[in-house]
């Protein structure tokens, strides 16, 4: 029996445990997760009101269900929990799908003002997410922290994320109460003064990273407009003609042409979709962030931009830098800080570029953080098959046992999958105590709570 340990159980992690018992009938998956949860960005990533890439998780617990798949949470790898090396015991073989765990900064003044966040630790916030930041740098509960008196928000980058963050900032709580966003987020999204949101890219509509389907989305917000500047879009050499434009591009430009050729209707709420303005400040009052100094760019034709040392002041109480997630080390592991991923091939890890035997990537980790939750399958699966390649050498030594036992003799003691069904059946009391669906438990206690209920 070979025994495979892989460390995260967002989708690539699940993908990679699915094609390791799909394509090997002798193969036992134990996949370790450091939350008490699954899933990973599917519960903690995915936006609330995306609600049919949400019930991905159906097809994601069917792979932690399976006979040979085994669930343990609350197991951190690294400093202060299991380190790679006593995994590395345990198992013939580690597959590492830890994604890719922190946000990118924009390294300007003003960017640690209160009132300026990562777009992440907004993601967190209304995802319940149990190391959301609890309190605001001003010392306020950041439940409102990050709202409490916005009436403008700026969102800087436009790719899926900085969608995302924008269509929760004009979303009213009414259309989410029948969504698991964490009851005080949606307290604070009901309270919320929000009027103008501006999401700004430094580059042109043609460069934009957001996909159509999420980029249209915006104008189906209720009492919302979408207002884009027919100038600005003009700038972009590719925007009277986009017909030489990838696919992908092209349909980005007409949406953003035809908006732009309409006036915004009269709504509550406006979204600004501005391009060509790179962030070089964020604007400070009373200790606060007030705002955000932009310089203006202009393509230098080679795709990129080059500054013009004009500037605009855009006001904002809120400032979300949506600018890319990256990759952490992994202690034990090898990594390369450019990329912010291990080095690899084929998802084989190198170490001094030697296959590191035993040792293996999928996900961001792997790639960076690109692509859709699907583009994970075939990232897995190519691991999958140079794991399994490698696996008549691996199988040989022997073991030293279940390695849930042997964690356990070390202090750890993981959240079985009955204790993940335990905080399910928590998280369905609370919505019903609420008079809402399932509403999620946003904190460390109350997750382990509901997980130890469950026993052993
Ligand atoms: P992303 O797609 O890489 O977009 C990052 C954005 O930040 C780009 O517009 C980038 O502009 C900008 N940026 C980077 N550095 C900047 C700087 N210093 N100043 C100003 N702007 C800067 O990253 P993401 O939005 O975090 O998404 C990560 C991945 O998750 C993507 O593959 C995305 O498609 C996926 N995702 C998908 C969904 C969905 O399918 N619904 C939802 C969320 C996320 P440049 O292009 O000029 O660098």
């Amino acid at each position: 029996m070979l025994r495979v340990a892989v460390v995260g159980s967002g989708p690539s992690g699940c993908y990679t445990a699915q094609g390791l018992v799909q394509q090997h009938p002798g193969v036992r998956v134990d996949v370790l997760d450091r939350l008490p949860c699954p899933y990973g960005l599917v519960r903690y990533g995915v936006a609330p009101d995306h609600e049919k890439i949400k019930s991905l998780q159906n097809s994601l617990r069917a792979v932690l269900e399976h006979d040979r798949v085994r669930f343990l949470g609350a197991v951190p790898v690294g400093p202060g929990g299991v380190p790679a090396a006593r995994l590395r015991e345990l198992y013939h073989a580690v597959v590492y799908c830890v994604g890719a765990a922190t946000d990118r900064r924009l390294g300007i003044p003003g960017e640690d003002l209160p009132g300026s966040w990562s777009a992440t630790d907004f993601v967190s916030w209304y995802s319940a997410h149990p190391d959301a930041p609890g309190r605001a740098p001003d010392g306020s509960p950041a439940d409102g922290g990050f709202l409490r008196g916005v009436r403008s928000a700026v969102v800087i980058g436009v790719g899926n994320v900085a969608v995302d963050v924008t269509r929760m900032l004009a979303r009213r709580a009414a259309e989410l109460t029948r969504t698991d966003v964490p009851h005080s987020a949606l307290t604070a999204l009901a309270a919320s003064t929000v009027t103008e949101i501006h999401m700004v890219g430094r580059r042109g509509p043609s460069q934009a990273r957001f996909t159509t389907k999420e980029l249209r989305e915006l104008t189906t917000l209720p009492d919302t407009a979408v207002a884009v500047d027919a100038a600005e879009l003009a700038r972009d050499p590719a925007s009277a003609d986009p017909s030489a434009l990838p696919p992908a591009q092209r349909r980005n430009v007409e949406v953003l042409r035809g908006w732009a050729a309409a006036p915004a209707p009269r709504a509550r709420r406006v979204i600004r979709l501005r391009f060509y303005l790179r962030p070089v400040e964020l604007l400070a009052r009373d200790g606060r962030v007030a705002g955000v100094r932009w310089e203006r760019t202009v393509p230098d034709g080679r795709g990129g931009v080059t500054g013009t040392g004009r500037y605009e002041d855009v006001g904002a109480q809120l400032v979300l830098r949506s600018v890319g997630y990256r990759g952490l080390p992994l202690d034990g592991l090898p990594f390369d800080p450019a990329s912010g991923t291990v080095p690899h091939r084929a998802g084989r890890v190198l170490r001094d570029g030697t296959v590191a035997p035993g040792e293996y990537v999928a996900g961001w980790i792997k790639r960076g953080p690109t692509g859709v939750i699907g583009t994970n399958r075939p990232c897995a699966k190519e691991t999958v098959m140079s794991l399994l390649a490698d696996a008549p050498a691996l199988g040989h030594r022997d073991l030293p046992g279940d390695p849930l036992a042997a964690l356990r003799a070390d202090g750890v003691d993981p959240v079985p999958w009955t204790g993940w069904r335990a905080i399910e059946r928590a998280e369905a009391a609370l919505g019903a105590s609420l008079g809402r669906d399932v509403v999620k438990l946003p904190d460390w206690d109350s997750l382990l709570a509901a997980a130890r209920s469950a026993g052993p």
